[in-house]
């Protein structure tokens, strides 16, 4: 503390002895700042909730540490910290906090590579992207940082897995993982490359079916789905994705009897389907290639059993390419039948590739004359077709057959049923109501409703995470640890690269304990939590950081919650987003929270990329913020980040941008370093009307103080801002002769420096402060309140020209102080009434006296 006050001490003094100092030094300027900040942990410190002053929570999200920040990173929080200084100069309660998504799969990885401890490599990263952060001035209030890698954090997590066990909304079920039998280990998906281990690249990944924790997200799926309309300060993309990952769908759930002998006894296929109207158009039934039923249907023929490993091999494929909608469809006949529920048609048991087992019940019936899928497939493979839409409208007249089947299939739901039994003349609508509940009654179906969402797998076969404070007794089975004997530490000093299952299961004094309930022997759980449980109530945890006997408190969180600004890259908009959504309901039902939502308002920036592609070591196209800090200065970086294009757009980084901004802070430093003093030297034109420029200089900034403030509105265009900004900096450079000349209005340069110096503060701190010190400000700009806007000084001056016509006045037309000519004559022309008094006669002459009057010479 001590030497950091004798730096800023040091640069003030090298400060005090250049007062005329003319040349913009960003690093000396930001050097003194960045200490004296430091020293004063108050400057950027929430006040608590029992305030009586308006709140506003801003907040990026946090940021994994990785070791070093990147651009985007300095893109977010350059955004968020904006709006949070804005926030504080606009009277608000501000809080800006800031944290690390700790735990996760990168430091286990730099742990095997460079073998350091994860605890060690994390702590190591925080610290100098912390340090990094600090360094671009961003205000973050620190004394609330959450690191979730940490005991006093993952603690909570371990006591809200407890809670949502006693729930019912945690349980554990059977579910396939990718099994490297090499490794002898659980790889997370992105460790299979092309169906392969990542360390052992001959080696085929395998599925194996462990035992895994799931949350019920599913609980709460309709209540996601409605809340979403409520979310009118989000993205419409961003809804829309949460909408189809919600993926909520309305149709009727038929079983399908297996005919023949061979399976288990009364084994039936359950397909889901929105369209039962259709049922009687089924000619098959398809298989997902790993439905627990193909097993016993294909046992008899090693050949088939070829075929559907293919089938398997080729889904694997499109999924890891993330293009299963694409996939080449494929299927085999299993030479097994199934029952039609409502008729006992045989029809003929498929299994295709292109249907998931973790989609709807992985069955469906097909349905070639009415589905575009099933079409395409049976048309590939000859299957029958059977149309029982009528396929045109009702009302329309019947057409030949042959024209009928060409329109096939036909999707439409505005039509009759033909060849459907009983269900003959129904419409469609008419049709689902009375087939679904007929299939209830007859007990092979009913009505449902089902969603894409399922539960949450949180269990991770990994050493980096928060323990899953489970134990399993031989005598009572699965045991919750008891709340008293949280946290469940993570161990130090553990193997992580041994094969064989989960790293803490190597580890007998983690593992071996004894049963609180029978005082037996037990065995802890291994696996760890996926690290989207960390970051599901992590902005909750700000509120109250320090708080030790409740991860929240209630009358804290309902001041600041929900938070009024979250902003981050839109690849966390669908499960970050979901499974926060889900967590605030959880914790809103155990009585711990009241609101519904986590953000009202969520903003999603764009990419930041160089020379047209995504920034990558490999590419060798990565700018560092700490080399344009070094060279350019923290503000010109922040600035620019802004500045390039719209925050929502991508950001292609060009260094002569950055060099471009950092002129005009140059000229703004110069600017009121040379007039700081232009008031105390008594150049005062007092009483005097004011001069056209100072005239002009109050109605720019004015103007330009109202196109600043309503970016600040939630249309966030900060590259107009800043544009803005430029311009009022323009126009202060032409009065300068006047200024020189002490013909210029004191007052007004004197208002117009101070607000100038403002306006830059959100955005280019370092910067705003020396120059407010110039100006002979001592306190933070934070506590200054943000210029108000007259528009009555914004607005322009206007001309209200006399319109004559062979010398006879007409009319009049009003038009801004400094039209051309062209201008006024096209606003005249532009008159209703002028209009019509020269309609239909010919103009010989226009006569523009400027400023005063127009006469047009008619014949
Ligand atoms: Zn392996
Ligand atoms: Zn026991």
């Amino acid at each position: 503390m001590a030497e950091t006050t004798k730096t800023a001490n040091q640069a003030s003094e090298r400060q005090a002895q250049a007062p005329k100092e003319d040349r913009y030094d960003p690093r000396s300027i930001e050097e003194k700042w960045h200490a004296r900040w430091q020293a004063d942990p108050t400057l950027y410190a929430a006040e608590p909730h029992d305030s009586k002053r308006k709140k506003y929570y801003v907040l990026e999200m946090l940021p994994y540490p990785s070791g070093v920040l990147h651009m985007g990173h300095v893109r977010n929080y350059a955004i968020g910290d904006a709006l949070a200084r804005f926030m504080w100069m606009s009277g608000y309660n501000v809080l800006h906090p800031m944290g690390w998504d700790a735990f996760g799969l990168p430091a286990e990885n730099a742990a095997i590579k460079n073998n350091v401890p994860p605890r060690k490599w994390t702590l190591g990263n925080i610290e100098h992207m912390k340090a990094q952060m600090k360094r671009l001035g961003f205000a973050y209030d620190w004394s609330r940082e959450v690191t979730t890698c940490l005991p006093d954090y993952y603690r909570w997590n371990q006591w809200f897995f407890l809670k949502l066990y006693q729930q019912g909304l945690a349980y554990r079920k059977k579910s396939k993982l990718n099994w490297c039998p090499e490794c002898a280990t659980v790889l997370a998906n992105e460790q299979v490359v092309d169906g392969c281990c990542w360390r052992h690249e001959e080696t085929k990944v395998e599925q194996r079916e462990l035992e895994q924790w799931f949350v019920r997200t599913t609980k709460y799926a309709e209540e996601l789905l409605a809340g979403i309309d409520q979310l009118e300060g989000w993205p419409e993309k961003v809804r829309t994705m949460q909408r189809n990952w919600i993926g909520r769908s309305e149709g009727a759930l038929v079983d399908f009897a297996l005919d023949g002998p061979a399976g288990p006894a009364g084994a039936k296929i359950s397909v889901f389907t929105t369209r039962i109207d259709t049922i009687f158009g089924a000619t098959s039934v398809q298989i997902a290639p790993e439905h627990p039923i193909v097993a016993d249907l294909i046992a008899h023929d090693p050949d088939l059993r070829e075929k559907v490993d293919d089938l398997v091999r080729e889904q694997a494929k499109a999924k890891e390419a993330g293009d299963i909608a694409g996939i080449e469809k494929h299927g085999v006949f299993t030479g097994r039948f199934a029952l039609h529920p409502f008729n006992q048609e045989k029809l003929p048991i498929w299994v295709a590739n292109y249907i998931l087992m973790d989609y709807g019940t992985g069955a469906i019936m097909s349905v070639p004359a009415h589905d575009e899928r099933d079409f395409e497939f049976a048309h590939k493979y000859g299957l029958k077709m059977r149309v029982v839409i009528l396929p045109r409208r009702v009302g329309e007249p019947p057409g030949a057959d042959e024209e009928e089947t060409a329109i096939l299939p036909y999707t439409e739901k505005d039509s009759l049923l033909i060849n459907s039994g009983d269900y003959n003349g129904l419409s469609n609508q008419e049709a689902i109501d009375k087939m679904s509940e007929d299939a209830e009654k007859r007990g092979f179906g009913k009505a449902t409703v089902t969603y894409r969402l399922k539960d949450w797998g949180i269990s991770r076969q990994r050493y980096w995470g928060t323990p899953i404070p489970m134990l399993y007794c031989a005598e009572c089975g699965v045991v919750p640890v008891p709340e008293n004997q949280l946290p469940v530490l993570l161990p130090d000093n553990v193997d992580i690269s041994a094969p064989g299952g989960s790293p803490l299961s190597h580890i007998p004094e983690f593992v071996n304990v004894q049963c609180p309930k029978c005082g037996g022997p037990a065995r802890r759980e291994t696996d760890t939590m996926d690290t989207f449980v960390d970051s599901s109530w992590y902005f909750y945890r700000y509120t109250n950081a320090h708080l030790n006997d409740r991860p929240l408190d209630t009358a804290t969180v309902a001041y600041w919650f929900p938070i009024d600004q979250y902003i981050g890259g839109v690849e966390h908009a669908i499960l970050h987003l979901i499974y926060s959504r889900f967590w605030t309901r959880f914790m809103r039902d155990l009585g711990m929270v009241r609101n519904d939502e986590p953000a009202l308002r969520l903003f999603t920036q764009g990419m930041v990329i160089k020379d047209g592609a995504k920034m990558s070591k490999n590419k060798g196209n990565v700018v560092s913020p700490d080399d344009m800090v070094a060279r350019f200065g923290a503000d010109s970086t922040r600035v620019y980040a802004l500045f390039a294009t719209s925050p929502d757009r991508e950001l292609d980084w060009q260094e002569d941008g950055v060099e471009g901004v950092h002129r005009f802070l140059s000229r703004a430093y110069r600017f009121v370093m040379r007039n700081a003093d232009a008031v105390a030297k008594g150049k005062s034109v007092a009483g005097a009307a004011l001069s056209p420029k100072a005239r002009a200089i109050q109605r720019k900034l004015h103007q330009t103080i109202k196109r600043v403030y309503d970016d600040f509105q939630g249309r966030w265009h900060f590259n107009t801002s800043v544009a803005a900004i430029m311009e009022f900096v323009n126009e202060l450079y032409g009065a300068e002769e006047e200024i020189a000349a002490g013909k210029f209005s004191t007052e007004v340069l004197a208002d117009a420096q101070r607000k100038l110096v403002m306006l830059l503060a959100p955005f280019a701190p370092y910067l705003a402060a020396e120059l407010w010190e110039r100006l002979g400000e001592k306190d933070s700009l934070l506590r200054y309140p943000w210029p108000e806007f007259d528009p009555a000084l914004a607005k322009e001056e206007e001309i209200t020209y006399a319109v004559q016509i062979n010398g006879k006045l007409r009319g009049h037309v009003t038009v801004p102080a400094d039209s051309t000519q062209e201008f006024v004559i096209e606003r005249v022309l532009a008159d209703e009434k002028i209009k019509s008094a020269i309609a239909g006669k010919q103009v010989v002459k226009w006569i523009v006296v400027l400023g005063k009057l127009v006469n047009i010479v008619v014949r």
